[in-house]
């Protein structure tokens, strides 16, 4: 597991090219309606005005209602024999490396009861942008205000945040961040996205299992409009959506979440699939 803390970053400029490729939930869009490049140091900074700039007030939120796409019908019996939730948990290898309270991804952050799950990929190709890559760069706060709780690659899940905190993955101050756990997957070279899939649908079950979340609730980090941003709806976790949407691709993965979550539940079909 510590091989990957191994890799050094070299340097401010290498700190920076390698974050700017992340998916961070909130900022491509924003950069990229501008017009403005990444370039000058605005990266970090930029960040910090737009969350000052009144993001995180508190108004009060209106949960999207669902949409078509998450009402997936998947007619196979559920497997059997199941298996035991830990057991899956186990095969997900889950890593807490929590980010400390002085680091700015978890400052201003609130108490969550989770209700969605939010799928995002890191959009990040750089060699070695492996969950503790990116674990190192929360912890650092190199990535300004933002955090997530889980970055999943072919191999282990690195938890950032407790999942009874808010993060700052999907939306400013919508429900994607204020209800939701923010899961990313990686991309970096030579990191099997079928792997990396399937650890993340794995991961996701257990989730649905320990907070009681349903299936239409597995949401793409496109699912949270994001207010004053073109597009709006981002085009994430993008090697899972069609055209930018949710369509064929995203269906396979619910039903793979669904799946592994049949395994770990005696409800059934139906209750995944409310
Ligand atoms: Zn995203």
């Amino acid at each position: 597991m510590g091989n990957s803390l191994n890799y050094s970053l070299s340097g401010t400029v290498a700190i920076a090219s390698f974050l700017v490729l992340g998916c961070s939930g909130t900022e491509s869009g924003k950069f990229s309606s501008r017009g403005a490049g990444y370039a000058g140091g605005g990266f970090y900074g930029s960040l910090q005005n737009y969350y000052r700039a009144g993001h995180h007030g508190s108004q009060p939120v209106k949960v999207t209602p669902n949409r078509s796409y998450q009402n997936v019908s998947v007619t196979a019996p559920a497997p059997v024999p199941g298996k035991l939730p830990l057991s899956l948990l186990g095969e997900v290898r889950v890593h807490k490396d929590y980010l400390p309270r002085s680091a700015r991804g978890r400052r201003g952050q609130s108490s969550m009861r989770p209700r969605y799950i939010t799928i995002h990929s890191t959009q990040n190709w750089s060699r070695g942008a492996d969950p503790w890559r990116h674990s190192l760069a929360l912890k650092g706060s190199k990535l300004g205000s933002l955090a997530w709780h889980y970055t999943v690659d072919e191999n282990v899940a690195v938890q950032h945040l407790p999942t009874n905190i808010t993060g700052r993955h999907a939306d400013l101050n919508g429900p994607g961040n204020k209800y939701s756990i923010g899961i990313e997957m990686c991309e970096h070279r030579g990191n099997s996205r079928t792997r990396t899939v399937d650890r993340t649908a794995k991961l996701a079950a257990y989730l649905m299992y320990k907070y009681d979340i349903p299936l239409s609730k597995v949401v793409p980090h496109y699912h949270w409009p994001r207010r004053g941003m073109s597009p709006a709806h981002k085009n994430c976790p993008h090697f899972l959506l069609d055209n930018g949407r949710p369509g064929r691709k995203w269906r396979g993965f619910q039903a793979k979440v669904k799946r592994y979550h049949d395994l770990i539940t005696t409800q059934g079909p139906a209750y995944a699939s409310r």
